[in-house]
């Protein structure tokens, strides 16, 4: 679920790595044919690009699911409070 598909730029082979290592200035071998594939941002080659950008979107996938672990439990302790008492004289303060 955390890892990337990453499609060699010379021999096409189709392997996977995982998302959080797939960053900028990260560089790992082709399984296959063995060349050694660099990912940087500013990659022009499709399939760099096609990668960088799919780890990017796992990543945040799995900030805004660990985000959302650890924010569930409070949301409905805080909130009834709020709107169970009167506003108005809170109003005039500011
Ligand atoms: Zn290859």
């Amino acid at each position: 679920m955390s890892s990337v598909q990453i499609q060699c730029t010379r021999c096409k082979n189709v392997f996977r790595d995982r998302a959080g290592r797939l960053q900028d200035g990260y560089s790992r071998q082709c399984p296959s044919c063995e060349v050694v594939l660099f990912f940087a941002e500013d990659s022009q080659h499709p399939f760099i690009k096609r990668a960088m950008r799919n780890a990017r979107k796992v990543r945040k996938e799995m900030r805004e699911l660990e985000t959302a672990k650890l924010a569930a439990p409070e949301p409905q302790l805080a909130q009834p409070r709020r709107f169970a008492g009167r506003t108005r004289s809170a109003e005039r303060e500011d």
